[in-house]
């Protein structure tokens, strides 16, 4: 799932945010009597589901209702919307989208640069001919047509639709929202099926990680320092990591057997907040590490005014992966620490280390027989799980 949205770094469109068009002087704003008055703004329907097909079925029922020609959208993940055939072909469309968008590899994504052809609702309806009621594999369709993005076309319509269809998770996940650029305040929200709203709500308030993943980032984290990247702020994040990885090593010899295949251990929110304290993570602190990944986050840093102007260069930042593992980190962290910690009980830390089994080749023995392929445990990396427990959703 998509987390930030990158900005193509190779015209001019990397001064908005991706595909987002620029505001538009007075859109808000109209005139009556000579006098300028703001626009009553409309809320917007977000009509969230618990599946893709439901948004399709959905669909198809609206366009059978007097209501079909209303301006809507879809929003929806790159393995459902992106068209970029080099991009399909890859296992992770989330992140060759964003190496693409940010031009490390001096390539850029061409159908990026075509969204504009889709992306209004005017031109959407009248012009290719989505006047009712669509669903994603329609606008997936024109996008290939017209060599444009689906993707950021979708995220587009959303600035003019009165009806936004997406998964549940889209309105429940803090991290989703901030990344598809969401804002539910003064908005309508309808969910289908609600009853399977609190599940959806546990996931989106837990994050499971594995040893590697936190290995990778502490390693892109200590490369920043080491180039003198920001290490005011990297430094900080780089000990985090550190922390947390001593802590699984350390709570290794801990678990209990589980099953065959796995061991665990599970700790409650209130003993999850002590081992947090020992590592200096706490509600004081907590905050200072937010406010040190927010700015190792920002692509430009202000150099100073030239001729009255603002002067700003890049700067390097860490990966995608790292930055989707430290945002998660820190949403689950913050809602343990929310209120005084008022909801650590709702919480579950859970260390599991899994084994994969593995046979090794037949070798003859001393006396030149094969002998049988015996299975050997192979430890694999321990996954520490941050989840809220059922009774706390
Ligand atoms: S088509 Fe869209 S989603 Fe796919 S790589 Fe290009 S910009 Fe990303």
């Amino acid at each position: 799932m998509s987390k930030s949205p990158a900005a193509c770094s190779l015209c001019p469109c990397a001064a908005c945010p991706a595909g987002r068009k620029a505001p538009e002087k007075g859109k808000d704003q109209e005139t009556e009597g000579g006098a300028t008055k703001k626009k009553k703004s409309v809320p917007k329907i977000f009509f969230g589901t618990r599946t893709h097909k439901q948004i399709t079925q959905v669909a198809r029922e609206l366009k059978r209702t007097l209501y079909s020609g209303a301006p809507m959208t879809i929003l929806s993940s790159r393995d459902h919307t992106c068209v970029n055939p080099e991009v399909t072909a890859r296992p992770n469309r989330n992140e060759h989208c964003k190496e693409l968008l940010d031009a490390k590899s001096g390539q850029t994504c061409r159908f990026y640069h075509s969204v504009h052809k889709m992306q209004d609702q005017n031109t959407l309806q009248w012009v290719h001919g989505l006047h009712q009621a669509w669903d994603i594999e329609e606008l997936v369709r024109l996008g290939g047509r017209l060599r444009a993005c689906a993707y950021y076309a979708a995220r587009e319509l959303m600035q003019d639709a009165s009806i936004v269809f997406c998964p549940y998770n889209y309105l429940l996940d803090p991290l989703i929202r901030e990344s598809m650029e969401i804002n539910l305040k003064g908005q309508v929200v309808v969910l289908d099926e609600a009853h399977n709203i609190e599940d959806c709500a546990r996931e989106s308030a837990s994050y499971t990680v594995e040893e590697g993943q936190l290995l990778a980032a502490r390693d892109d984290i200590d490369a920043m320092v080491t180039y003198n990247v920001r290490p005011a702020h990297h430094q900080p994040l780089r000990a985090f990591c550190c922390s947390l990885l001593n802590w699984v090593q350390d709570s290794c010899s801990a678990l209990q057997e589980r099953e065959y295949e796995s061991s665990c251990k599970v700790w409650t929110g209130t003993e999850v907040l002590g081992i947090f304290h020992g590592l200096g993570i706490t509600p004081a602190t907590f905050p200072m590490l937010q406010k040190h990944l927010a700015a190792v986050l920002e692509k430009e840093e202000r150099v100073g005014v030239v001729n009255g102007r603002e002067d700003t260069v890049q700067v390097p930042t860490i990966s995608s992966p790292t930055q989707a593992v430290l945002k998660s980190l820190f949403m689950v962290l913050e809602f343990l620490f929310r209120n005084n910690c008022k909801f650590a009980e709702d919480y579950r830390v859970a260390l599991q280390q899994t084994y994969a089994w593995t046979t090794q080749p037949d070798l003859p023995d001393a006396h030149g027989f094969f002998a049988r392929p015996s299975a050997v445990a192979a430890a694999t990396a321990p996954r520490p799980w941050c989840t809220r427990s059922a009774s706390g959703a």
